[in-house]
């Protein structure tokens, strides 16, 4: 059964390059395949990711560190809990997907846990499809109809051209030959409810696996082997009951997260068409001076916006480019989109001011008629307020 295809040797020996001698690459996950989606447009993210950059170091390394992270006891504590769920061979954690998912299927008494164990992602991948293809073989060709659980299955995801490697807790197969996706955190459900915002990245993260999995499916459907698989869409949220070590789940529909992050990766410039664009000798290793990182990380062009700031290690290094240049989009993407081809704020004074821009441009007479009013409105000498026949402010900047 084939993987993704994997980069080609001069792709490869290219991404080691930028990364930096002897700079080992860093995984990419589920959390960051989202965030990496969230704004396919940054080119400089894409490039970093593509070759296994740890942004955390790098953001170090330029004088700009980040916040993210999850503390050593938050770390433990999810590992206890998770082990927790998944004791007596996933007794509980089958319990739950049977109640909230599937409670017409047969009781899980009993389920089959494959052994996933092999030697590095490639062999755990091979591994993990291997597991799912027989245990759809068996219900499919022999009737089987019991329960099976993948516990932390690997699985691979085509992304810009190459394979990102995925983690899911636990994966598990139905009675009637379903997918299902399983994320365990750690925050707690209150009365039935979590956090929506943790809620709401789980879900983007589950949504990712989602994806890989029917990459998985539709391989065993070219193997001409036996109809393919159905994957969920309704994935299973588990986290500690009312502060707790008690689990507590709850179905979570995917469907939306699926198909926006599906329709942005498949967004992301190839990353070999962006490595083509660098300078021959750029590279990102965080022991270089900082002058020269700079450099190199300011020869990828970004997409700063203040989502950055909940979603990319690089956020505040890029967010003081950005005001150092004055670009509009570090004022948020909704300003940046109403201002059409004004791309800085100088631009965007100097039209306002009546300096620059053709009045005849909806934006340009919007922002004159703003700036018009705001000093009618404090009585300082401005431009006069617009003709009437100049067009309506509707629609862009000031309403
Ligand atoms: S913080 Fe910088 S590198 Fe990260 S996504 Fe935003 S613009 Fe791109």
């Amino acid at each position: 059964m084939p993987l993704p295809r994997t980069p080609g040797t001069a792709l490869r020996q290219r991404l080691a390059e930028l990364r930096g001698p002897d700079v080992p690459a860093k995984a990419l996950d589920a959390r960051a395949l989202a965030a990496l989606a969230a704004n396919p447009g940054c080119k400089r993210r894409a490039i970093l990711d593509g070759a296994g950059v740890n942004k955390a170091t790098l953001a170090s390394a330029l004088g700009s560190p980040s916040g993210f992270g999850q503390s050593q006891f938050a770390l433990a504590r999810g590992n206890t809990f998770e082990a927790r769920v998944k004791a007596d061979g996933g007794a509980e954690l089958l319990r739950l997907v049977h109640e909230k998912l599937d409670p017409g299927a047969v009781a899980p008494t009993e389920a089959e846990v494959p052994d996933l164990t092999a030697t590095g992602p490639e062999g755990r991948t091979a591994r993990t499809a291997l597991a799912l293809r027989d245990a759809h073989l068996a219900r499919s060709e022999s009737g089987a109809a019991g329960w099976t659980l993948l516990d932390h299955p690997m699985l691979a995801l085509d992304v810009a051209g190459s394979p990102a490697f995925l983690e899911p807790d636990a994966v598990v197969v139905h009675p009637d030959g379903g997918w299902t996706v399983v994320e365990i955190k750690s925050f707690p459900m209150l009365d039935g409810s979590a956090d929506p915002a943790k809620v709401g990245a789980a879900a983007r993260q589950a949504a990712v696996y989602v994806l890989a999995l029917e990459e998985v499916a539709a391989r065993l459907t070219q193997d001409g082997t036996a109809p393919a698989p159905t994957v969920n869409h309704r994935v299973l949220l588990v986290c500690p009951k009312d502060f707790s070590n008690l689990p507590a789940a709850s179905a979570v529909d995917v469907r939306k997260q699926r198909a926006v992050t599906g329709r942005q990766l498949s967004r992301l410039t190839r990353i070999e068409d962006i490595a083509d664009t660098l300078p021959e000798g750029t590279c990102f290793a965080p022991d270089l001076p900082t002058a020269e990182l700079t450099a190199a990380v300011e020869s990828v062009p970004a997409e700063y916006a203040p989502e950055c700031l909940s979603a990319c290690e690089l956020a505040f290094h890029c967010r003081d480019r950005s005001r150092a240049g004055g670009a509009v989009t570090s004022l948020g993407r909704s300003v940046r989109a109403e201002l059409g081809a004004l791309t800085t704020v100088d631009d965007v004074l100097a039209a306002a001011h009546g300096h620059s821009g053709d009045p005849s441009d909806p934006t340009v007479a919007a922002l004159r008629r703003a700036a018009a009013l705001r000093a009618e409105a404090l009585n300082t000498p401005s431009v006069s307020l617009p003709s009437p026949e100049l067009p309506s402010p509707e629609g862009a900047v000031c309403r």
